[in-house]
């Protein structure tokens, strides 16, 4: 029972980790896995707690090294204290330039305003990214977090890379929770609440929740660590990956990183393939779709389809374990 507890931990703080700094609390750095606590047993992606309230100083922390953002440009904040065995990657600070640079090609200036900062981080092979507000009050101002480990082929930008996926799983995260699409303050919540606080009603997180989670949230709320695959498993046609059953602010980056990164809009009509048209069906998202692919830094390379790509089993969950391994 223990043991199943602990995988568990490791699911919800995965599964959370994408919008949560205090993972690294409960990351042993000896084996690479999670030592939590109660509060890494929420699956809702909810932040419990605020994200900057952690002394990441301690020896227990993967946290590398933090950059402020300035456009283009990034200056160093700090250095963490890390073990000696993470020492080589927090001084290879040509390598957290060329992630940086990544970014930024990927990612076009214009459309990268709230990001201001860059943290630099060591996964241990399972965490691959997250993003996090600055404050909890301001969702305008983010935090911008890749795993150094996660972070192979930096010379050239292709959308069967994993890489490439994860750096747009995570500005889904900004797009969908930034300050125009949920709201910190509000009294009456008429949509539904997440642990940012209150998505409007034409909130992407939204329109995603109303076509694939509303008739379900009731019994996704009443979940246990031990039903959330059966969860997946009952409503598959729902969606895009097994991680996007997670919660809806993790459906919703899965969503918007097949709508980026696939070649096409899906051929099918599963609840899953409506979510992606429905993207296709928002000009600002088909915008946004096209100043990403025909960006000149993205344009000249062979992007392909991730949902074709062998890579895409190794950002699988399955039997109650978190299987990526980079
Ligand atoms: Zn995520």
């Amino acid at each position: 029972m223990k043991n199943k507890f602990w995988i568990f931990i490791i699911l919800a703080l995965v599964v959370s980790a994408c919008q949560r700094e205090d993972y690294f609390d409960d990351l042993d750095p000896e084996t690479g896995s999670f030592v939590g606590d109660n509060s890494g047993t929420d699956t809702d992606g909810s932040n419990d707690q605020p994200p900057h309230d952690h002394d990441h100083g301690g020896d227990s922390d993967a946290t590398l090294t933090t950059y402020r953002i300035t456009g283009d440009d990034i200056d160093k904040i700090k250095d963490y204290n890390v073990e000696d065995k993470y020492k080589f990657f927090q001084q290879d600070y040509a390598k957290h330039l060329e992630m940086w640079q990544f970014v930024t090609r990927l990612l076009p200036n214009e459309i990268r305003g709230r990001l201001v900062e860059f943290e630099v981080f060591h996964g241990e092979g399972e965490l691959l990214g997250y993003v996090a507000p600055i404050n909890n009050n301001d969702l305008s101002r983010w935090k911008f977090a890749l795993a150094i480990d996660a972070a192979n082929n930096l010379d050239e930008i292709n959308f069967k890379d994993l890489f490439t996926y994860v750096v747009i799983h995570e500005y889904g995260h900004v797009l969908t929770l930034n300050e125009e699409e949920v709201k910190t303050n509000y009294n009456n919540c008429t949509t539904f609440e997440i642990g940012e606080g209150c998505p409007t009603t034409n909130s992407y997180i939204n329109q995603n929740f109303q076509i694939g989670w509303e008739d379900i949230y009731d019994e996704f709320q009443q979940l246990n660590e031990d039903e959330i695959f059966d969860f997946y498993d009952k409503y598959k046609d729902r969606f895009s990956s097994d991680y996007a059953a997670t919660n809806p602010g993790e459906d919703v980056a899965e969503v918007f990183a097949f709508f980026i990164t696939s070649e096409s809009p899906p051929q099918g009509n599963s609840i899953a393939d409506q979510k992606i048209k429905s993207m296709y069906n928002q000009p600002d998202l088909v915008e946004l779709r096209n100043k990403i692919r025909q960006s000149p830094t993205v344009r000249a390379l062979n992007a392909g389809s991730w949902l074709e790509n062998p890579l895409r089993k190794k950002f699988k969950i399955g039997n109650h374990q978190h299987t990526l391994k980079l």
